[in-house]
């Protein structure tokens, strides 16, 4: 079942903007992570492996990795570079800046997002940022969140608390640089009440974009540990359909979803099987938004 009439997803928001099918290019850039090389701590976040991070790729210069992307990828002709793997703004500015315009030497490449920690934001970062959309580029910087709740953020260890995310949404703002917060659904110790807190807050400081995942247990991260303990169970997809669902309706028509779910490599996932394709959750969602409303049926 089709997303795009109930959603606006940034497969529809690039295609209005740009007249064509734009995709994004991932890229390893060799960044690493505060939370993960000791400055804020070690092992990193409960639910992240280094495994879902193909570090062949970092050996790549950016120009060879959007290349191989490219070709990889069908029935485009218009792509983003997007920094995703590990921390994306955790280095020395002149480095991130001559990084960031390697990958947006060809015309076809008509956006940067940067995927970071929202306590990694300096404000030299967002200078390069705002320079980008100034010259007209599509620039989003992803903010990974996860939840509004610092008792979840502290149990998952980020490192971080929602103060950090206000503060670099306030910033991101002044520079007039689009944030998109990735959220995790289904972490351990929350209720759909939080969740839909999480949603309320992030939407009541302004945001331009969200990315929705389940909370996904992957080979190599501490959660795993839980998970074989029977201590963390990710949701179902019955579950994780419905409350994604609301919260799209709960969110305003222009906000673009750049994901309502996630996926994990065959060798790497260990649960939900769900997760192996984006399909089953993209279509349960579907299905629960063409029965009850699309996005932003729930403020009308
Ligand atoms: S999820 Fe991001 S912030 Fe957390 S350990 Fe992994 S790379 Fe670092």
């Amino acid at each position: 079942m089709q997303l795009e009439p109930y959603v606006n997803t940034l497969g529809r928001h690039l295609k209005s903007r740009f007249g064509t099918r734009v995709r994004k290019l991932s890229l390893h850039a060799g960044f690493t992570c505060p939370n993960r090389d000791g400055t804020l701590g070690r092992g990193g976040c409960t639910f992240c492996s280094v495994l879902s991070f193909s570090e062949d790729k970092a050996e790549e210069s950016v120009s060879a990795q959007i290349a191989a992307r490219r070709a990889e990828l069908k029935r485009a002709t218009r792509y983003l570079a997007y920094f995703q793997a590990y921390t994306n703004t955790y280095a020395e500015v002149e480095e991130l800046r001559r990084l960031y315009a390697a990958a947006v030497v060809d015309a076809d490449i008509v956006g940067l997002c940067v995927g970071t920690r929202p306590d990694c934001v300096p404000d030299a970062v967002l200078e390069i940022l705002a320079d980008y959309r100034a010259q007209g580029f599509e620039v989003w910087l992803e903010l990974g969140l996860q939840s509004a709740h610092d008792a979840t953020l502290a149990r998952i260890n980020r490192g971080h608390g929602f103060a950090a995310y206000a503060d670099a949404v306030a910033r991101a703002q002044r520079y007039d640089v689009p944030v998109c917060a990735h959220l995790i659904l289904g972490l351990p110790g929350e209720t759909t009440a939080m969740m839909h807190e999480t949603h309320a807050r992030v939407l009541a400081l302004g945001v331009e974009g969200l990315k929705l995942h389940p909370l996904m247990i992957v080979k190599g991260c501490r959660m795993a540990a839980e998970y074989a303990r029977g201590e963390t169970l990710p949701p179902t997809l019955p579950d994780y359909a419905a409350i994604a669902a609301d919260l799209i309706r709960r969110t305003p028509p222009e906000v673009v979803f750049h994901r309502i779910t996630a996926t994990a490599r065959e060798p790497t996932l260990i649960a939900p099987d769900w997760c192996y394709t984006s399909f089953p959750a993209a279509n349960a969602i579907a299905v629960n938004l063409a029965a009850y409303g699309g996005q932003g049926r729930a403020l009308r």
